[in-house]
């Protein structure tokens, strides 16, 4: 089967030269237990960035003169009673501002903010139904999610949502768009389960419980983009095989992205985010360069196998071929694919 082929209109989304993506966790608290969570308090911190800290930091990274995306996280970001006014400062710095929030709305934030401050605002729903998101998410989360949806939608926000693929869900994603549609939101990202946070610790379910194999990705994740897509939704997906005609490139080199933890740790490559070699770090108010061996030196190496991240530490979702040559190659796990609303396949 040919990956790249399986849906003609897609198109993968090259990382641009002077692109800027900042994704700030202010705090690593959250109100449910995601069993998917990659959440590492241990490695993460749990504190929560004062409005003084996050506004300090935001200026840190700001570049008013170019586009920078901010994506403000947590844990559960609307938890930190400052969401707003971190909003409305990163706003002002110029920022394309979207908060990833897994629903909830804490602190009435769609009373404090409004479509003009906040870019879009993203919800993570990881089923069709209660029955398949709840068991993964938390019981009500399915309920509450789908309510403040609709709510965000009605006050005229862009609304968009994330559903996190794995092999605990990836029989029913085939049923996402429609609901999707149907809650007036704008954007579907797919994203795939890494295993980093809690899926790395989990005893109870082995990588091999979690990990999607080639053959169910290719016969499922293609399709449900090309539905969302007539349907009317922009669809966002991760690329995660390369064809054998697609070049291998290492976001860490090409892209400029950083993932920013409250304990001040900041990471080029989110599959690093389990182990303290993160390539910089916020001392005072300076960025600074990470003393050590560190994500940096991996990412100018070359395997057959591609991404060398992901060689390292989820070996499972490579498949060889008789000759011990790898069957597909693992693509930079930022490289995505996307199908603009009404293209079909
Ligand atoms: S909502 Fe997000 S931060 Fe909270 S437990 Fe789930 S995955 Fe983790
Ligand atoms: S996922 Fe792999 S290719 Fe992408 S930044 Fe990390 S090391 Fe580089």
């Amino acid at each position: 089967m040919k990956p790249s082929t399986l849906v003609e209109e897609a198109r993968t989304v090259g990382f641009q030269p002077g692109e800027r993506n900042v994704f700030l966790h202010l705090l690593t608290a959250c109100n449910l237990h995601c069993r998917h969570c990659y959440i590492n308090p241990p490695e993460h911190g749990t504190n929560t960035l004062s409005l003084d800290t996050a506004q300090r930091w935001l200026a840190l990274f700001a570049r008013p003169d170019r586009a920078s995306n901010l994506v403000l996280l947590g844990g559960e970001p609307t938890l930190h009673p400052d969401l707003a006014a971190i909003i409305r400062r990163a706003k002002a710095l110029r920022y394309h501002v979207t908060v990833d929030s897994n629903g909830y709305l804490f602190h009435d934030l769609l009373d404090k903010t409004s479509p003009e401050e906040l870019d879009y605002l993203s919800f993570s729903l990881d089923g069709p139904d209660a029955a398949v998101n709840d068991p993964i998410r938390g019981e009500g989360s399915f309920q509450v999610c789908t309510t403040n949806i609709r709510r965000a939608v009605e006050r005229g926000f862009n609304v968009s949502l994330i559903c996190t693929v794995s092999a605990l869900n990836i029989g029913q994603v085939a049923r996402m768009p429609e609901l999707v549609a149907s809650l007036g939101v704008r954007r579907f990202f797919m994203q795939v389960i890494g295993l980093r946070g809690k899926p790395a610790q989990e005893e109870a379910i082995p990588a091999s419980g979690w990990q999607v194999q080639p053959e169910a990705w290719f016969a499922a994740v293609p399709q449900v983009a090309a539905e969302a897509a007539r349907l009317g939704l922009h669809v966002v997906w991760p690329k995660v095989y390369l064809a054998p005609e697609d070049a291998f490139e290492c976001a860490g080199l090409a892209a400029e992205n950083y993932f920013i933890f409250p304990n001040g740790r900041v990471y080029r490559c989110p599959l690093c985010e389990d182990f303290p070699i993160h390539s910089l770090e916020i001392v005072g108010d300076e960025l600074r360069p990470h003393p050590g061996l560190n994500e940096d030196r991996f990412f100018p190496l070359r395997i057959p196998e591609g991404c060398v991240m992901n060689r390292l530490l989820q070996p499972d979702n490579i498949a060889y071929g008789p000759d011990g040559r790898p069957l597909h190659r693992i693509s930079c796990c930022l490289l995505k694919e996307e199908l603009a609303a009404g293209k079909t396949a």
